[in-house]
């Protein structure tokens, strides 16, 4: 079905060319025109154009792409996909060193659903790489204006600067064609527990909730600084349950919800099998951001941290929460609330997300028909 719709789009017009649209940009890729074949593209301008490579043993030809692996017998109509022997419809030719393909391998076969990672678009001749979903969720909003940032500048509180710095990762991320979802992109109020389970579904590859930490008064206090980055867990140390117990304070702001015994949810979720992916996927999401955050946050990285935040126990799919840095500190209040501070630290969480992104990428097995997106 697919392929006959695909014959016909050919004869129609075959494309002289092959446009991939990655998160990098365009490639105009040119097709050789074989009479009586079809259009065949060459397969080291195809690997470089998704970030992949081509090997050569004998007459086998190999493209590495993403986690996707095709071996190609040079002179026959045959690629090993994975384990699985599939045919094309014209043969491959060899050309000194490099192989020309059947364009009908990238439509049917590199953007099959299996492979998850990209679309052929038959009417543009484009094959576009998926675009990853990630959800920002600034901290706070509305009546909750998170801590009250005691080195912030009159009037501002915590709520006001996790905005700012979330619409700035949205913006960097955007560039980068991720579709993002914001949780808020004003001063409101979002229900704490609602917050992952609403704005990050199926489609979601990740959550990103940002705080900024504060201290309680006491000998010393305001010396204290540095950033960290959480994931779900019960908490492991007391300074863990005390950033625990701050944000979730955020919990008396929403209206209470039926059968909302958060305990349970808990034992539930790390029952799931796919739960444990997601959580190994925040645990190097997490240290990620801990170490893009390093280049540009001065005070120190205070590490990747496990909790019970409210907001990341009620999520389903992969989320971190980060503390940016101390509105109890003078340096990281400053940085936290000055242009060009909020603009690296957005920089650094964006390209820390991006990582992220590629690292799932790399590592999602194919499970045709299973759990996930
Ligand atoms: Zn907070």
């Amino acid at each position: 079905m697919m392929y006959a719709m695909l014959v016909t789009a050919l004869l129609a017009s075959p494309p002289a060319r092959l446009q991939v649209s990655t998160s990098s940009g365009v490639t105009s890729i040119a097709l050789l025109q074989v009479h009586g074949d079809g259009p065949l593209i060459s397969l080291n301008a195809l690997a470089r154009s998704l970030g992949g490579n081509v090997d050569r043993t004998d007459a086998w030809f190999t493209l590495q792409v993403g986690a996707g692996r095709f071996r190609f017998l040079a002179g026959t109509p045959l690629v090993q996909d994975g384990p699985v022997l599939v045919g094309m419809p014209a043969a491959s030719h060899a050309r000194g060193d490099s192989l020309f393909v059947p364009l009908a391998f990238v439509a049917e076969i590199l953007a099959a659903p299996t492979h998850q990672g990209w679309t052929y678009l038959p009417a543009t001749g484009t094959l576009e790489e998926r675009r990853h979903h990630v959800t920002i969720d600034p901290g706070h909003g509305g009546s909750d204006g998170g801590n009250p940032g005691k080195f912030f500048p009159r009037g501002m509180t915590e709520k006001d600067v996790t905005l700012k710095v979330g619409l700035l990762v949205k913006a960097e991320l955007e560039r980068k064609r991720v579709v993002v979802t914001m949780t808020r992109s004003r001063d409101t109020l979002i229900n704490l527990e609602q917050r992952a389970p609403r704005y990050c579904q199926r489609t979601c590859d990740l959550f990103v909730s940002i705080h900024v930490n504060s201290l309680d008064p006491r000998p010393g206090y305001t010396n204290v600084r540095g950033f960290e980055t959480y994931f779900l867990s019960e908490a492991r140390t007391e300074d863990a349950v005390r950033v625990a117990r701050m944000e979730n304070e955020s919990l008396r702001f929403d209206t209470p919800t039926v059968g909302n015994d958060t305990g349970n949810k808990l034992d539930f979720m790390f029952k799931d099998l796919q739960t444990a992916e997601f959580l190994r996927q925040s645990q190097q999401a997490a240290a990620m951001i801990q170490s893009q955050l390093f280049e540009v946050q001065d005070g120190g990285s205070r590490g990747v941290k496990q909790t019970g935040f409210a907001v990341l126990r009620t999520a389903t799919r992969p989320a971190v929460l980060i503390e940016m840095g101390y509105a109890t500190n003078r340096e990281d209040a400053a940085l936290m609330t000055s242009t060009d501070g909020q603009r690296k630290l957005a920089g650094s969480i964006a390209r820390a997300i991006l990582a992220a992104l590629n690292q799932f990428d790399r590592e999602t097995t194919v499970t045709p028909g299973g759990p996930g997106r």
